[in-house]
């Protein structure tokens, strides 16, 4: 099934994009959780982390590394760089994506 993320990385919907590249995609996420809250996916539909394959490994290390950046960018000492995976965890939308929260001190997880 088309994810929301798919019709943003085709154009159809649009994002306040932070970061593109030909494999990856950032923008800002449209609840904010945090001061920063940005979401970055691959362009590939890959549902979630546990779907992922080996054959990803090479975007799912350049994802990482653009998060590095982003939270740079906005000065962030500490950040906090999470991927929901499955109905239990919170996943709402089965495009793999990471959330990039920072800003503000961030809570215990769970
Ligand atoms: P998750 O619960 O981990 O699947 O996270 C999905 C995230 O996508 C939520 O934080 C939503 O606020 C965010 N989201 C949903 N639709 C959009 C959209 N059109 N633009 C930006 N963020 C969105």
């Amino acid at each position: 099934m088309t994810t929301i993320f798919e019709k943003i990385i085709a154009g159809e919907i649009p994002c306040d994009k932070v970061f593109e590249n030909e494999r990856i995609l950032a923008f800002n996420d449209i609840a904010p959780q945090a001061p920063v809250h940005v979401l970055i996916i691959p362009k590939k539909p890959i549902e979630n982390i546990a779907a992922a394959s080996p054959e990803d490994q090479a975007v799912l290390g350049e994802i990482l590394l653009i998060a590095k950046e982003i939270a740079k960018k906005h000065n962030l000492e500490s950040f906090r760089l999470i991927t929901n995976t499955g109905r239990q965890s919170g996943q709402e939308v089965f495009h793999l994506h990471f959330h990039l929260l920072g800003g503000r001190r961030l809570g215990s997880l769970g």
